[in-house]
């Protein structure tokens, strides 16, 4: 039975049940439906970045998914049976998980099913949405089962349901870009080969890319990119040709191998939400698979919409945070569509534009470019949203709160601190004279608000102030979903941190 109030996600990939599972542990009703019979079977997405395990981890996936998964160190690019340049992914800094995590997303999407169903959640397989009006206070679904069609009421409806999504087509919401000329070709399964393991191999060439990344258990994931009409009868030995002639190290498939052949497109919504309905994951952005975004994309579409949503459905918030939640999205969504589209050009380039793209690959490598910067824009740490920029040491609004050790155990981090629904207010004491004022401020500032969480950061932790160079007191707030609200020095005025947590209640309220 639904209630009237419930939020409808049409669609149980990784993206809908996120969407699901963070909704559910803020006390929001969900159904799940999903219009396939039973779960996806095929491994999509192999590579976890470290912004999207934090998402995950965030209701306690990680080591399960850890568990499953294999690390990836470092992701080299080849060019003419050379390599040209290494990212090594180890200099990340300031995460818990200074690496990508390949795992299949099937594999994904069964951890993220059990966290589901663990919190009281049903996916209804066999479930189609086949449209839906919508009215003040909700909107009326058409559900299709084999049993037959039904019209139910929804307070919201939220459409994860993937590139070809049934929501988006009901709203009319052009879904806007192109489709690259290539097909590709992918094999999942054993390879004999020297390649290591647990790094990522690019090989360009005039002829396609190949692309080699290490999956959990032994096996590869080996990728080429192929004339539009090549003929593909039989994709795994199309793949193994084109391994051999653009891989100068041997590499044999044997045994099983999953095979698949796609298209790829770029393309992005103008819109995530129309009126009660939002679009999330595939349903609102494309991309060429290059950097293995799509999917870290809308695990963080998911994390960053559910708290608000719950919020607006409880009266704390008023609608317009959906519209900022929108505005930052997209935003996203066309950075990394921009980010995919220059890789997936880069791969095939030939002539001059291929030796240009050389010298500059080497060139980043060697001045440190390609670690300090593209590696942790490809991890998606370092995206921000726009906003008022406030800065303190390292940090400034609409970032991503820093991942730092609280203690030299390492066993206590900065963003375990978040808590599900309430904004966090951390106050760093700093390291000078006047650190036990600010502490009384706070102490007495967390007395007086229950609605936020306070966390005080004192000087015990001088390592924690350097990491995030903060030397002077500092208060901070931040959104449930971890992004930096407000900056303000709260240094012996309580009244100053007062401004500093309404600011946040108001931000987070009045969207920014
Ligand atoms: C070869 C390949 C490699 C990739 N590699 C990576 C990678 O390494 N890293 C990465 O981040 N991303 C990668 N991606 C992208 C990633 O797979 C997608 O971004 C991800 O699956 C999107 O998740 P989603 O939940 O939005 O949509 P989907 O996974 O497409 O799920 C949509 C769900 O909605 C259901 N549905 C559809 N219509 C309806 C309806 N009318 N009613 C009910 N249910 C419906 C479908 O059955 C489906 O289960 C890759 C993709 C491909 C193809």
């Amino acid at each position: 039975m639904t209630e009237p109030s419930q939020v409808l996600i049409v669609g149980a990939g990784p993206v809908g049940l996120v969407t699901g599972i963070e909704l559910l542990r803020r006390g929001v009703p969900v159904r799940v439906v999903d219009r396939s019979e039973r779960p996806n079977p095929h491994s999509k997405a192999i590579a976890l970045w470290p912004r999207g395990i934090e998402a995950l981890a965030r209701f306690g996936a990680a080591d399960e998914l850890h568990r499953r998964g294999l690390v990836l160190r470092a992701q080299n690019y080849h060019s003419q049976g050379r390599r040209v340049a290494r990212l090594s992914f180890g200099g990340m800094r300031r995460t818990r998980y200074p690496y990508a995590l390949s795992i299949p997303q099937q594999e994904t999407e069964a951890v993220l099913r059990e966290t589901f169903r663990a919190l009281g959640g049903a996916i209804e397989f066999g479930t189609s949405l086949t449209g839906f009006t919508q009215h003040g206070e909700g909107v009326r679904a058409e559900l299709e089962t084999k049993a037959g069609r039904t019209t139910e009421d929804f307070g919201w409806l939220v459409g994860c349901d993937g590139a070809h999504s049934a929501v988006r087509g009901v709203l009319g919401v052009p879904f806007r870009g192109s489709s690259y000329p290539q097909q590709f070709l992918l094999t999942d399964g054993p390879a004999r080969t020297s390649l290591a393991h647990d790094e990522v191999h690019y090989f360009m060439s005039g002829a396609g890319v190949l692309v080699v990344v290490g999956l959990p258990g032994g096996l590869y994931r080996t990728f080429v990119s192929a004339a539009p009409d090549l003929p593909v009868d039989d994709a795994r030995e199309a793949v193994q040709r084109a391994a051999s002639e653009r891989c100068p190290v041997p590499i044999e498939l044997v045994g099983e191998q999953r095979t698949g052949v796609f298209r790829v497109h770029r393309k992005v919504v103008d819109r995530m939400r129309v009126g009660r309905v939002l679009l999330a994951g595939d349903a609102a952005h494309i991309h060429s698979p290059a950097g293995g975004q799509g999917l870290n994309t809308g695990l963080e579409d998911a994390a960053s919409l559910a708290w608000r949503l719950a919020g607006v459905r409880e009266g704390r918030y008023r609608e317009k945070v959906l519209d900022a939640w929108e505005r930052e999205r997209l935003g996203v969504a066309r950075a990394v569509v921009g980010d995919t589209d220059r890789q997936t050009r880069m791969w095939t380039m030939n002539g001059w534009r291929a030796r240009a793209r050389d010298a500059v690959l080497g060139a980043g490598e060697r001045s440190g470019v390609l670690n300090r910067v593209v590696v942790p824009r490809q991890a998606q740490l370092s995206f921000a949203y726009p906003g008022p920029r406030e800065r303190a040491g390292r940090l400034r609004t609409g970032m991503r709160l820093p991942d730092v050790p609280l203690d030299a155990r390492r066993d206590r981090w900065l963003r375990d601190e978040l808590g599900s629904t309430a904004p966090l207010l951390l106050v760093f004491t700093g390291t000078g004279k006047h650190r036990r004022d600010v502490r009384d401020v706070a102490e007495r500032f967390r007395r007086k608000h229950d609605d936020i969480r306070v966390t005080i950061i004192d000087n015990s932790t001088k390592s924690t102030h350097a990491l995030l160079g903060l030397d002077r007191p500092c208060a901070v707030l931040v959104r449930p979903d971890g992004a930096v609200a407000a900056l303000r020095d709260p240094f012996g005025d309580e009244s100053e941190l007062a401004r500093c947590a309404s600011d946040l209640a108001g931000t987070a309220a009045e969207a920014r």
